[in-house]
């Protein structure tokens, strides 16, 4: 409960005694291996009591656990974790424990074990505020009240006294009481629902005892509860695996009840249904978990969350303004990726957090996949291609960078693992193993993998060994080298020699191993291809194709590509060393093929974005100066179809501008990006491409006036007379454009205040609180950074996790010279503010917080750069600050460093 332990004004009901982040909360690998060396627990029983949850002001719950367990060291003693607000009373097989003890503590202590155990408890948890736990969050709309839980990887421990650790699985059964006109939900289906004696404080209901199925044998991190009056609706999915029988899984949506008009049920019980008749197709394991319930929940820190039978999505997947195509794609991919957990996750867990690949790499690779051969969507793996992978690329070459299969210490460090590499560096490998082993033994290797370790905990051993025995070949190799060393793998392709026949194609791989700096070299199966200029479309089209293998083997990583075609010398073409995108490397094109594709479009949609994700790596590296990449985006990646390359690369344009373009340069050429973009908005007259631009051209406005009369005039309704005709300037747009007017000092406190009284909504709401931040004054920005680090707001209230981060963003823009002066108490609060808040509030701060001054001046060297020092001097003076912290700080040194290279590249 650290986020509520932030020490609040007196006039403010505190809601629990302060417990700072301690090492006791931070249960190490070898603490859960010592635990589960002994213990085996037999079932969980958790009554959780919500009665008074829709009073105004409530802060904390009842609830009770009961845990049946076996040790096989009788006379030793353990520990439950719990992150509660008080522990009323524990009897352990049948003797009372002294409770004074466990007084703000993490863990309580259980002495004196027997062969067969029972520790029952009386507690009091706490509503988070923080998305960790169960959330409790009150609707502006109507002022209704909405609850649900989020646990991972170790936030059941704040709702329920538990051994939070994967491999301690067990049977749960669930209870909550609770109004009667609510929504109760948990994993398993409701079997009985009592009427309960009394009136549901703060709401006109009775009160009603929900019992759910006890569920199959599961860890606690994938339990879940929902409650509030949300707005539900129902339906089947009959099917079942091949050759076995037909069975029914209860489908449902949920969201809160001002959402409703929103919630495209009919495509989402399409995709739904889709899903669930791909995976049992794929992994001929029937779904295990009884229903499907899918909530979209408010308030929420991830995409999704995989809880069997009660999966959670951010509500941004509602969409209540006007979504693009690569909306409703990312959707279905987030859909389908939390569906594939329900066997690689949930039904077979990794032993320990070092592992947690073995769920996200594949979750990741699965929902691709799905949504690529099971929807309508047809550009599945060109959003991976350009959108997942270039996540990975830039996580993978941070100092921070580890293997896919983690060194996770402890759980702190677990928190900080939920990245580019566990997810999309993992999806792509596994997308190069499926084309080294081939799909049929892929799919193979994952059926044996599941009717082995069903319901049990596995590593990386349990599905090398399954691999090894469907495809037959020793795979420790493969995986010492992709699984288990860091770093980007780099290819080139080049022509050697001059004249025909002798010119030809040469593959060179190279790449280093950032904890070794030794130079590592993978097999990789690729298909290496020409493009050639197409004289009639003015298109780079496909011309010849050749498919190569590379191994660790090649002298000096060197292979020459055999009956590779090139074209006539002086063609314009371009050199694609990862033609469909089948493995995961960075590419470093040559200069023709870097001169074609900044004039002319790619025509084969994976293949361009493709190489749009290496002209980014290169701009990067410091190898393309950014103007040229925003000057291309602004030519021809505006024009390209898929939505979501464009809108990636117009982010990708806008990080250019603020990190990596030299500071003579930036006024000028973002002046110029927003002419283009305002342009664009009148070449497109409705659509998707036009939406993304006028988004973009809202966020680069923060920085520049060149467009701030287009965006008045679109919030005074008058596009047309702007030339602007099909772009609806809905509650996203306005509060978009009125916080980049705001940052210029063009609008009132009392014109944003109005604009939210006219639409009273949560997104209205953190859309105001960051706009109000964003005010151009000293002022402002003292507040603004003292809500930020102590986590309450003007009213002394503790802010939530969107609001604290509407707050950060608001605070970050606007004239460096209202921001740079509080760098030094940035620095000098970074502890404090990880002691105090959650892990997820903590780096929402310490990396929302961090110094933006990006300019590198003339003559100066990167490591010179004052934020640069600041970081430095920060690290060396604090070896002994938590390793999570360090590594978010070495990050943004990093993110810094690489731009700043970039500008000393680009002058020179
Ligand atoms: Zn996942």
């Amino acid at each position: 409960m650290t986020s509520s332990a932030y020490p609040v004004p007196s006039s403010s009901p505190a809601p629990a005694p302060a417990v700072d982040r301690s090492d006791v909360e931070n249960l190490t690998r070898e603490e859960a291996a010592a635990r589960a060396g002994h213990l085996q627990v037999t079932s969980c029983t958790v009554d959780v009591d919500l009665r008074d949850a829709a009073a105004a002001g409530q802060t904390t719950y009842p609830v009770r656990t009961r845990i049946s367990f076996t040790s096989s060291t009788p006379g030793a003693e353990t520990f439950l974790d719990y992150l509660g607000s008080s522990v009323e009373s524990v009897v352990l097989n049948g003797e009372t424990l002294d409770v004074a003890e466990h007084a703000g503590a993490a863990r309580i202590r259980l002495p004196r074990l027997q062969e067969q155990n029972e520790v029952e408890l009386h507690t009091t948890s706490v509503y988070s505020r923080s998305g960790e736990g169960l959330h409790r969050f009150v609707d502006p709309t109507d002022g209704q009240v909405y609850l649900y839980t989020q646990y991972e990887p170790a936030d059941s421990r704040r709702v329920f006294p538990v051994f939070e650790q994967p491999d301690l699985k067990t049977r749960f059964r669930i209870s909550i009481t609770g109004p009667d006109t609510w929504q109760l939900r948990s994993n398993g289906a409701a079997v009985s629902r009592t009427p309960v004696e009394g009136a549901a404080r703060g709401l006109d209901a009775g009160l009603v005892r929900v019992e759910f199925a006890e569920t199959p044998v599961m860890s606690s991190y994938i339990t879940a509860l929902l409650a509030g009056p949300y707005h539900c609706v129902e339906s089947t999915w009959r099917g079942g695996v091949a050759d076995g029988e037909e069975f029914d899984i209860p489908l449902a949506l949920l969201c809160r009840a001002s959402l409703a008009e929103h919630l495209d049920a009919e495509e989402l019980f399409d995709l739904t249904r889709r899903g669930l008749d791909f995976f049992h197709a794929e992994f001929a394991h029937p779904y295990p978990w009884g229903a499907y319930d899918q909530a979209f929940v408010p308030e929420y820190n991830l995409g999704a969350m995989e809880n069997p039978g009660l999966v959670t999505f951010t509500e941004k997947h509602v969409f209540d303004t006007a979504a693009t195509d690569a909306q409703h794609e990312t959707r279905a991919n987030t859909l389908m990726h939390e569906m594939a957990h329900m066997w690689f996750g949930d039904l077979v867990t990794p032993q320990w957090w070092d592992d947690l690949w073995l769920k996200e790499s594949f979750a990741d690779y699965m929902g691709a996949l799905a949504v690529d051969e099971a929807t309508g969507f047809t550009t599945s793996w060109i959003s991976f291609a350009n959108g997942r992978k270039a996540w990975a690329y830039v996580q993978d070459q941070l100092p921070t960078t580890h293997p896919i299969v983690a060194d996770i210490a402890d759980l702190e460090a677990a928190d900080q693992n939920f990245d580019g590499i566990t997810y999309a560096k993992g999806a792509s490998v596994l997308k190069q193993l499926a084309a080294t082993v081939g799909r049929e033994a892929f799919r193979t290797a994952a059926r044996r993998y599941f009717s082995r370790h069903a319901f049990g905990n596995a590593t990386l051993q349990d599905f090398l060994a399954v691999l090894e025995e469907v495809s037959g070949e020793d795979m420790g190799r493969w995986a010492q080298a992709w699984l288990q060393t860091a770093g980007v793998p780099e290819l080139a392709a080049d022509v050697e020699g001059s004249g025909t026949p002798q010119r030809h194609v040469l593959v060179t791989q190279t790449g280093l191993d950032p904890a070794t700096e030794r130079p590592v070299s993978r097999p990789h199966r690729i298909r290496c291809a020409v493009h050639a200029l197409d004289a009639d479309s003015g298109e780079l089209r496909r011309a010849d194709v050749a498919d190569v293998r590379l191994s660790p083997e090649d002298p000096a990583g060197r292979v020459v590509v055999e009956d590779l075609q090139l074209p006539a010398e002086g063609t314009p073409r371009l050199l694609l060393p990862n033609e469909d995108d089948l493995t995961y490397a960075k590419l470093r094109l040559d200069a023709e093929s870097t001169a074609a594709v900044l004039t002319h479009p790619v025509a084969d949609p994976l293949a361009r974005a493709t190489v749009w994700a290496a002209l980014w790596s290169m701009v990067r590296d410091g190898e393309l100066p950014a103007r040229r990449f925003v000057e291309a985006v602004m030519e021809l990646g505006l024009q390209i179809t898929e939505v979501g390359v464009v809108q990636s690369l117009l982010r990708q344009a806008d990080r250019a501008l603020q990190a990596y373009v030299p500071a003579e340069e930036r006024e000028a050429l973002q002046a110029r990006f927003a002419d283009r973009l305002a342009g664009h908005l009148a070449e497109e007259a409705g659509g998707d491409r036009q939406r993304a631009a006028a988004r973009t051209l809202a966020t680069v406005s923060r920085r520049t006036d060149a467009q701030l009369d287009l965006l008045a005039a679109l919030l005074d309704g008058d596009a047309v007379g702007r030339g602007i005709e099909g772009l609806e300037v809905d509650e996203e747009l306005r509060w978009a454009f009125l916080q980049a007017l705001t940052v210029h000092g063009r609008t009132e406190a009392a014109q944003l205040d109005a604009e939210l009284e006219s639409r009273t909504t949560a997104r209205g709401r953190v859309a105001h609180r960051l706009a109000l931040s964003a005010r151009p004054h000293a002022v402002v920005k003292e507040n603004a950074l003292e809500q930020a680090i102590s986590g309450i707001d003007e009213d002394g209230e503790e802010l939530s996790n969107d609001h604290l981060t509407a707050t950060v963003d608001g605070f970050c823009c606007g004239p460096p010279s209202l921001i740079e002066v509080h760098d030094a108490t940035y620095f000098a609060a970074l502890e404090d503010v990880w002691r105090r808040m959650s892990q997820g509030q903590a780096t929402r701060v310490v990396s929302g917080l961090f110094p933006g001054a990006r300019d590198l001046a003339e003559g100066q060297q990167p490591e010179e750069h004052p934020t640069a020092r600041q970081v430095a001097a920060w690290l060396a003076e604090h070896p002994q600050a938590p390793a999570a912290l360090r590594r978010i700080l070495r990050e943004e040194q990093d993110h810094l460093l690489r731009g700043l290279r970039a500008q000393q590249a680009a002058r020179s």
